[in-house]
């Protein structure tokens, strides 16, 4: 029986499990957070992400804790709408609805046993993987880094690239859904130097964000003027279950492996959070790993396959997050008129600029 290590338990560790573990391998997820840590905050799901979840056998599961939205509504901070994005025909041309989820329901759905409060504080490549945790050294046939964008598995592969800081932050938090609020359709509001934005998710809850500038620690007091829900959102939600994220990424590489070792997520490839791809992307690496260890066997020839296969979507996306991002945060007013004017442009014309994103490359 093949063996394999995981390292990470977040989105991409439990989807690159639930492969490796439709490839027969025996599989250990190691994650260092202990027990009974909440997971915060929720995500936009796009229809690859879906069909990613399809052959990893998680859709039903993932239908069940998820909501359909039907589009995405971008408002200024006046609470004029500056743009709407209809996502009504994502069903019928992609498969898939555009879907919010809270993470946790996201890797409930994954459905993978894990052994928490184990950190990797290395890992070492021979004929064999190993990892080293604070009760000693474990050896794999193969392992995988899921370890997010500071890996260290990463490191230990001698792949550096360090992390790009952005100089922007961001807050998340989940509430539940005021009286009234639309529950269908995520938004975006963009203001003066910042944007932020909610998307429902199950069970009447709503998840949104909030982008500020790096050495900022409390939200400012202006957002209450943000004639949008989004105020009411942040007031609604608990202080202390706030997370506030430096946003980070790292330049592009074409590979990201060595012998029995490749990685998948954040910890392959970090973007910024403007396209909302980060865990699509990892769900979009977990399906291709699969169908790569299917037709060549869970091995190093099929880490380098799907490392190959991965390299130019991702690294496209990530080049492109990092384009989109500035104009999400821009400040000046001619800036801000200029981007009012490009989410003014009909959908009509836009929509096959992103046909390649939301057909997906599986
Ligand atoms: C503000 C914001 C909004 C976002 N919105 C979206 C969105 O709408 N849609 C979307 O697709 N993506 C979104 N993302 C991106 C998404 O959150 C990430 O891309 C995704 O979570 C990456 O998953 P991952 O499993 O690769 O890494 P992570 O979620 O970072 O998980 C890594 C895991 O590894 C564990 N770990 C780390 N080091 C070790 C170690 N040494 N030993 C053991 N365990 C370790 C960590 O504890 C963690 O659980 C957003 C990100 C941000 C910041």
């Amino acid at each position: 029986l093949t063996s394999a290590i995981v390292v990470g338990g977040a989105v991409g560790g439990l989807a690159a499990a639930r492969a490796l573990a439709a490839c027969g391998v025996e599989v250990t997820v190691l994650e260092r957070r202990p027990p009974g840590q909440a997971e915060g905050a929720g995500l936009l799901l796009y229809p690859p992400a879906a069909q990613a979840l399809v052959r990893l056998d998680a859709l039903d599961a993932f239908r069940a804790r998820s909501v359909a939205l039907t589009g995405i509504a971008t408002y200024d901070q006046r609470g004029r709408v500056l743009n709407e994005f209809d996502a009504t025909g994502f069903e019928s041309k992609y498969g898939h609805p555009l879907a919010g989820v809270h993470r946790a329901d996201l890797m409930a759905a994954l459905a993978v046993e894990v052994r928490r409060g184990v950190e990797v504080t290395d890992v070492a490549v021979g004929d064999q993987a190993r990892a080293r945790t604070p009760q000693g050294w474990l050896a794999a046939d193969l392992l995988v880094g899921a370890d997010g964008i500071r890996s260290r598995v990463r490191e230990a592969l001698g792949l550096g690239a360090e992390p790009r800081r952005s100089g922007w932050v961001a807050w998340r938090g989940i509430t539940d859904a005021p009286a009234g609020f639309d529950a269908t359709t995520a938004g975006v509001v963009v203001g003066r130097g910042r944007h932020g934005g909610w998307v429902p998710v199950a069970d009447g809850r709503v998840y949104w964000f909030l982008t500020g500038n790096a050495g900022e620690t409390a939200i400012p007091d202006a957002i209450e003027r943000w004639a949008t829900p989004l105020p009411q959102l942040i007031a609604a939600t608990p202080s202390e279950t706030l997370l506030l994220n430096e946003l980070a990424d790292r330049d592009p590489d074409a590979r990201w492996g060595r012998g029995p070792v490749t990685l998948v997520g954040d910890a392959a490839h970090a973007m910024l959070p403007s396209l909302a791809q980060g865990a699509n992307q990892a769900l979009e690496d977990a399906a291709v790993l699969l169908a790569e260890m299917t037709a060549r066997g869970p091995s190093e020839a099929a880490f380098r396959a799907y490392e190959r296969r991965r390299a130019a979507r991702t690294a496209r996306i990530v080049r492109l997050s990092r384009q989109v991002m500035p104009v999400f945060q821009w400040r000046r007013a001619p800036a801000r008129g200029l981007r009012g004017r490009l989410l003014a442009i009909p959908q009509r014309f836009t929509d096959r600029q992103g046909e390649w994103l939301y057909r997906g490359g599986l």
